[in-house]
This record gives C-alpha cells, structure tokens and sequence, in this order.
C-alpha cells in the first residue's frame, strides 16, 4: 500500500454540531484527553467561561492561544489520526459553519438529554444532510434527569429524519446513572461519579450476566435493565455501517461529557466506523484522496490568530496526495504557483510547522491578501473543487471613525477581517466611504470590536442606504466603460478589487438590470 493510501485510511476528520450549551465544548475537550492532549482541558474550558459575552470572538479574545488550537484540533488515537473541526457557536456565524461542514468527511452530533432536539441542530441536521454527511449522536448530561431515551430516540428519528441506531444504552440516569451497555460488544461500563479526569473513564465487566454487575448496581435496577434491553431490540434499528455512510442512519451514543463517561465507547466506534476521507468534485472530475499529486481546498480564513505572529491563516483541507513543507502550490484562480512555507498543523497541544501532511488533515497558509476562502490549489492541474458558498451581504453599514488620522488602519483592518468571509468591505467609487456587509447583525459588532482590539482604531457602523449588492461581470469591454460610468454613484470596489452594484433599493437594482442588457449583476462572487 502507499504511503498516501495508507495515511488517508487511518484519518478522521470531523466536527461536533449542537444547538449551544449542549456540552460541545465539554466533550472536545474529554476527546481531546483521549488523544494525549491533556493540558488542553483547562484551556477549552477557559474559553467556555467567557462564552455569554456578545461572541464566541470576545471570548477567544479573552483566551488568545485558544483561537489556533480550537479552530482545528488533531490528535492520535490508537492507529488513527482525528482531524476535529471547530465550529462557530453563535447563529449569525451560520455561513462558516456551512463552509467548515464541507471540509469534513462525518459530524458528531450532542443532544442534551434534558432538552432533546432543538432548534439550531435541526438547521445543522440540514446542512449535513446537503451533502449526505455521515452523523453519530451524543446523548449528554445521563448524570440529570432527562426524556426517556426510547421517546428520545423517537424525536430524534421523526425531526430529524433520520434512522437511530443505539451503540450503548443507559443503565438509569440522574441519581440513578448505573452506567451503559455496550448493544454490540455486551459490555457493561460502569459509572462512578468523581473519576472523570483519567483516562480510562469506567470499570467495565463483559456482560450484564457477569456476577459483579448485579453486585454494582442491585438486582432490582438489573432486571429492570433487561426488560429495558429487550424493549429496545425489538424496537430499535441493529447498526448498519452502509446506511451510516449514506446518512440515513445515526449511531447513538450515552453518556455524561462533563464525568468523561460514555465518551470512551463512542471514540472508539467512532474511529472504528467513522468513514476516512472521502472523494470530492471538482469541477470537472472527481478527485481521489489516494491520488499522488496534492490537491486542497480553503474552507476558512482567520485574521490575526496570534498576537505573537500578527498574521493571517487560510485554512486549507487536504483532499488528495502529499503535503511537504515548502513546497509550492499551484492556485487554479489566479493561474500563480505559491510557495507553501512554513505551513501550520494543529496539534490539540499547540500550533507546530507542518513537515508533511495528508488527506483529511487541514494545514494553515500564511496569507498575505492573495488567498480567498473556497480557493482550490493543486500541483498544476486547472480544477476548482466546488461546493464552498460565499454568501450574499444583506445587511450594510458605514463606518464611522472617531479619529479622522487612521483611516489607514480602518482600511487595512476592514480588507483583512473581511477575508475571513463572514463580512465584505466596498469601496464606493465616488466617496470615501467605508461599506461593510453583513449577513448577521452581530458581525458588526464583532468586527468593531476587533478593529479596536487588534488595529487600535475606535470606530462605530451607522446605517446606509444600500438594500443589496450585485458583483459586476460583462466581457465587452466597451459595454462596461459604458455601464460604469452611467452607474457610478452607485458602484463600488470590494475588498479583492472587483466592480460591485450597490443598489439603495430593490427597485432601483431591477431598473439598472433593465437598462444595461449584457451585463450581469451576479448574487455572490465567484470563486472559479
Ligand atoms: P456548548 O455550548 O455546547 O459548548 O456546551 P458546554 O460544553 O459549554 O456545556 C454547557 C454547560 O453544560 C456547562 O455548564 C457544562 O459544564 C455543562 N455540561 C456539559 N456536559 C455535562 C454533563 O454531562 N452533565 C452535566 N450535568 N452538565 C454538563
């Protein structure tokens, strides 16, 4: 077997998805326990005590080192090298959670057991479902009453349309947590409260007949457990490794995250059945992790990671071939080689110089303005992986400036923040102003506060009257010099230099459409 083939096969790339305060911090940071990462569990759990802040952002603020290595976080497993994606928490950051769910090959998915489904996982089930992405579930918080998890396997199966399939099953729960049965192996671990900070998280007999399981949790909860048992085969699906890998059918798991119990049986299923990296389009053809030639794609941006580095990262998803450090990479959309030096990897312990890389491992590229979010880069080849959106702005704002003397910095900051994908920044051709677009709300917020803490500069946004924004595309030169400067009180630049439509009303876009046949006002720029 090659090299290649041989490390994509033991890579798992995923992300934990869950409506906030589910535990998704919690059980990163136990799985990252599992993998070694030990000093980490302080960290993840310092990021989560300033998490009701306006952001997740101001809390990262608050625990700098934290952004790198809670972006991606990899750790060995046995065999296995876990890739595990970090996804933004708060709703208005929806579309880099869409773009990080392309970059993964499964999802692990945590229900509170007290809650059941809610809102934010339906409308992630549903980005997963996009792309048939393969989900295991995590029923959390077995340590406080909850729904009855026959009624919750049933919620799960009718909102989310999606087959359950139980891997363990619980022994009580609250007061009564015993522990869980292992439905495949017959295991039964056993939950004692207090040891959660070790590795090995319980004590495990083989079988529910085994002599000691009676001594432990009495023979009255035990004969409950039985008839529990043979209420759940009857009534449940057997797992189904294919229909897992289509995503029709959800592996669920029990436990408590914040007691580190149920987390080992999950893992280990998880690496055991997870699907390693998978095949991606392209536009013009399907390309093979195991291929020999380096082939990625950019799934996210991130300006000023590290105060000690001031830089920018473009995160970059291996799809086939072999990384090596300093190697050069050829970029299908601006037809240039870049030199990949001093590529990051993110190990769960600290961010470290990548020497080689592989399928399913995401690498960091210093970015110096040239690299945008969706870009494809390969070792010559002309394709263009697709499927990673850039959303349309539909809210905007002026930015106001306190002190006039650094409109430099404002400039600078806004270009920068806004190659992370989640705000554009125009340039109106006729004015000074400074356009930001959103798709949230919040973002304005998080990039003034960002300006301030990371550019020094105090500025606020104002409203503006702009309803939508169209990028500007016409192949006749003529017809363009024309059309831009009939248009020019309403044209601006964005960030990468390309003529913007910005239009003060609905009305008024449909009117300039009518007017100027053979140009195309296009809904979002394109990336290919
Ligand atoms: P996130 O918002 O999904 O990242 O959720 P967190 O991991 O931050 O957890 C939210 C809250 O639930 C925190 O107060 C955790 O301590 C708590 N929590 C997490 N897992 C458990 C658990 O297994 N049992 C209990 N009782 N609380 C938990």
């Amino acid at each position: 077997m090659s090299a290649i083939k041989q490390e994509a096969a033991r890579r798992r790339t995923f992300a934990i998805i869950s409506h906030p305060d589910a535990g998704k911090t919690t059980l990163t940071e136990k799985l990252l326990l599992f993998g070694g990462a030990i000093q980490m569990a302080g960290s993840v759990k310092g990021r989560k005590a300033a998490r009701h802040a306006t952001s997740d952002w101001m809390a990262l603020e608050k625990e700098r080192g934290i952004s790198v290595t809670s972006s991606v976080m990899q750790f060995p497993y046995g065999e296995h090298i876990v890739n595990l994606l970090d996804t933004p928490g708060h709703a208005d950051f929806g579309e880099d959670t869409y773009r990080v769910l392309t970059a993964v090959d499964s999802a692990l998915m945590v229900i509170d057991v007290a809650k059941g489904v809610e809102e934010r996982t339906i409308k992630l089930m549903e980005v997963c479902r996009l792309r048939d992405t393969p989900i295991m579930s995590f029923i959390n918080k077995l340590d406080r009453e909850g729904k009855n998890p026959i009624e919750l396997l049933d919620e799960i199966e009718s909102v989310l349309k999606i087959q359950c399939a139980p891997v363990t099953w619980p022994i009580g729960m609250g007061k009564r947590l015993r522990g869980v049965v292992h439905l495949l192996s017959g295991e039964v671990h056993l939950y004692e409260a207090g040891k959660n900070h070790t590795r090995q998280d319980s004590t495990i007999y083989p079988s529910i007949n085994d002599p000691r399981v009676e001594a432990a949790i009495g023979a009255d909860m035990l004969a409950e457990l039985r008839d529990e048992l043979e209420l759940v085969e009857g009534a449940s699906h057997p797992f189904d490794q294919d229909a897992y890998l289509r995503g029709e059918q959800a592996p669920v798991f029990f436990g408590s995250a914040v007691n580190n119990f149920g987390v080992q049986p999950l893992l280990d299923f998880f690496v055991q059945h997870a699907p390693q990296p998978q095949p991606r389009e392209t536009t013009s053809r399907e390309v093979e992790p195991t291929e020999d030639k380096l082939t990625g794609f950019v799934f996210k941006i991130q300006a000023n990671m590290d105060p000690q580095h001031r830089d920018r990262v473009a995160f970059m998803r291996i799809c086939s071939g072999k990384f090596s450090a300093g190697m050069k990479a050829f970029q299908p959309r601006t037809g240039k080689d870049l030199k990949l030096a001093n590529a990051l990897t993110f190990m769960a312990s600290d961010r470290e110089i990548a020497e080689h890389a592989y399928p399913g491992d995401v690498i960091g590229i210093h970015n110096h303005g040239t690299i945008s979010i969706g870009d494809t880069f390969t070792e010559g080849e002309n394709i263009a992986f697709t499927g990673i959106p850039n959303f349309a702005p539909e809210l905007f704002r002026r930015a106001r400036l306190r002190d006039p003397l650094k409109l430099k910095q404002l400039q600078k900051g806004l270009a920068q923040l806004s190659e992370e994908g989640a705000t554009q920044f125009f340039r109106p051709l006729m004015s000074n102003d400074l356009i930001l677009g959103a798709v949230g709300v919040l973002q304005f917020d998080v990039v003034a506060y960002r300006l301030k803490d990371e550019y020094g500069v105090d500025a606020s946004f104002e409203q503006v009257q702009v309803a939508t924004a169209r990028w500007i595309k016409c192949d006749d030169a003529k017809k363009l010099e024309d059309f831009r400067e009939k248009n020019a009180a309403n044209l601006a630049l964005d960030a990468a230099g390309q003529l913007v439509y910005l239009a003060p009303t609905r009305v008024n876009l449909q009117l300039a459409q009518e007017r100027a046949p053979g140009v195309e006002f296009l809904a979002t720029r394109e990336h290919a």
